[in-house]
């Protein structure tokens, strides 16, 4: 096969080589992992019992029809049962599992897409239309896996089948991210997303190589096909020739070596030249996150997207965490930090993080209802919430952080639900930090020209600059086909972070940045140079933008912020903002 050189958005970091796992649309509705060489011939059984059991179904359908039933019925019936005993549907998915290790579910709806597809292109309507009996056929299928779910383990992550894989799709929801974090996949290739859409997000997270926004890919790479991803470039080149591909592995190693020499950076402080020390935070989706965090060497949780864990449950009947699957999310996660602050953020949902997957705003989800408007329209989970989120605070430090914030009321509706919650649990005995801090994520535009009204009330404010960037520059974060636009160099933007942080600094409140801004290495003199003093990023991103605030001296960057601040134009502000980076007061000093 020739090979071929795909474009798209870069939205993690590293090289990644493996072949493509595709996953059609349909497979990203059901439950899917990745089952141990022990447990696939269980899997196996456990699709041929539920093939079995349709038909015991079928035949007490067919045997129930009454007299007068018209013939039709029965004719479907047996259509049903032909489909049902038919090699592509009694096998081939046993195959799948077999040779691909999915899980029954997951080998059914490939092979029923594989179907659909090959269904598509028939001429004759009538044929064609056998497609949605196949479908019917697969749902009763489905139906009884999901009364047997469980008889299979998913495999431990470290399966080496899964570490050469680079997952394939046209989207990957949030939800279904959640569940490929179990699986240790080598990269991720989507058609759509932007470069801070959440699923772009939790790719980095991992640490794991990502390229979205990539127009049809899905269509153009086949299944096991040979991919490399080189997503500092933002680049998949599928089918390599042989010299390309060693030319990558060598890239691969030496990277993998630098990584390890940053690593050695851990405990060192992260301090410019001058002596101006920078908080360095992590942001988590998970309470197992914490950790690694700490071992990357954050000095705490700056955001611990706590939407992460509404949102596990993708293509089940969705139940939400009680209060105490809740508290002990956030203990973990507190505890894990050893005494460090761990920032966590009320329920972001809504726009591309839906609570439930079959919800669909179809209006305009990112200007919905969501995060803090959502829940204050759901006082009561609101409130589970925050009880667990303040019982977890007295097993550490622990920080409020309020997300979506636009009007004066939303401040007071959240600052008096979180004293009903304490109210609640002093009545009941339970411990909490009564001076708990509380802070408002500024990411509305709105909240950045309001600052006052905010500083006045909470303790501090964290920017979020993705969504900031989508509001002001009024573009989907998640759109691949208005990405181009995404630019965290407007003037727009950095006037905002500027108004942003000074009234931090007159409030004398503490400002952090926990959008992607604060994980970007070619802007960390720039914001440093602003004055933002604390950044927070994914855990992975840390060790390299501790080695440029290592090579940093703000003193001397000082008259070229300040060109970038008063300049509107965006070829002199790029021109600065690389002038800015290659000054270099000491080379890095790694051995
Ligand atoms: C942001 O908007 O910058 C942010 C940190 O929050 P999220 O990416 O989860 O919306
Ligand atoms: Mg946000």
């Amino acid at each position: 096969m020739a090979s071929f050189t795909l474009q798209g958005i870069p939205v993690s970091r590293g090289i990644a080589i493996g072949r493509a796992h595709l996953l059609r649309p349909a497979a990203l509705d059901v439950q899917h992992y990745l089952v141990g060489q022990e447990q696939v011939e269980a899997e196996v059984q456990r699709l041929q019992a539920a093939i079995i059991q349709v038909h015991k179904e079928l035949q007490a359908i067919w045997s129930d029809l009454p007299q007068d039933a018209p013939t039709e019925l029965g004719a479907f019936i047996d259509v049903h049962v032909l489909i049902l005993s038919d090699p592509m549907i009694s096998e081939a998915p046993l195959d799948i599992i077999r040779t691909r290790h999915y899980n029954a579910e997951w080998a059914l709806v490939s092979q029923i897409d594989e179907l659909s597809a090959q269904f598509d292109e028939i001429e004759d309507d009538y044929l064609r239309e056998r497609k949605a009996d196949i479908q019917q056929v697969a749902e009763r299928v489905l139906k009884v896996l999901t009364g047997t779910a469980g008889n299979a383990m998913r495999s431990d992550g470290i399966d080496e089948r899964s570490a050469n894989m680079i997952v394939v799709a046209r989207d990957i929801s949030p939800a279904d991210m959640m569940q490929f974090r179990d699986v240790a996949f080598t990269g991720f290739v989507t058609d759509e997303g932007g470069h801070n859409s959440h699923t772009a997000i939790v790719s980095r997270s991992l640490g794991i190589p990502a390229v979205v926004g990539m127009g049809n890919a899905s269509h153009l790479i086949e299944q096991d096909d040979w991919l490399i991803i080189d997503s500092d470039a933002g680049v998949v080149i599928v089918a390599p020739s042989t010299l390309v591909l060693e030319q990558y592995r060598e890239r691969q190693t030496v990277l993998m070596k630098a990584r390890k020499k940053l690593g050695k950076l851990k405990k060192t402080p992260a301090i410019t030249q001058d002596g101006v020390e920078i908080t360095l935070l992590a942001n988590i989706e998970l309470p197992q996150d914490a950790a690694p965090a700490l071992e990357a060497g954050a000095s705490g949780v700056g955001l611990f997207r706590s939407e992460f864990l509404f949102m596990e449950s993708s293509g089940q009947e969705h139940k939400l965490p009680t209060e105490e699957e809740q508290f002990e999310a956030y203990r973990t996660a507190v505890t894990a930090m050893k005494g460090r602050p761990v920032t966590i953020r009320t329920l972001d949902v809504g726009a591309d993080k839906p609570l439930d997957t079959t919800e669909h705003n179809i209006l305009n989800p990112a200007l919905g209802l969501r995060a803090i408007r959502y829940c204050l329209a759901e006082p009561q989970l609101f409130l589970t919430q925050l009880r667990a989120i303040l019982r977890a605070s007295a097993f550490g430090s622990v920080k409020i952080l309020i997300p979506m914030m636009a009007h004066g009321f939303e401040i007071d509706q959240s600052l008096a639900m979180i004293e009903q919650a304490k109210a609640e649990l002093r009545k009941e005995g339970k411990d909490f930090d009564a001076n708990i801090a509380v802070g408002a994520m500024i990411e509305i535009p709105a909240a950045a020209l309001s600052l006052p009204m905010f500083v006045k009330k909470l303790d501090f404010l964290s920017v979020g600059t993705n969504d900031l960037i989508q509001y002001t520059l009024a573009i989907d974060r998640a759109d691949h086909e208005v990405a181009h636009l995404y630019d965290d160099l407007h003037p727009a933007i950095l006037q905002l972070l500027q108004m942003i942080i000074t009234a931090g600094e007159r409030a004398g409140i503490p400002v952090s940045i926990c959008g992607g801004m604060a994980g970007d290495i070619r802007l960390t003199r720039l914001l440093t140079g602003m004055g933002f003093r604390e950044l927070s990023m994914p855990a992975a991103l840390l060790p390299e933008i501790k080695q440029e605030i290592l090579n940093t001296r703000l003193d001397a960057l000082q008259g070229h912020v300040k060109k970038i601040l008063r300049s509107y134009d965006s070829a002199t502000i790029r021109e600065t903002l690389a002038v800015m980076g290659s000054i270099t007061p000491v080379l890095p000093t790694l051995h």
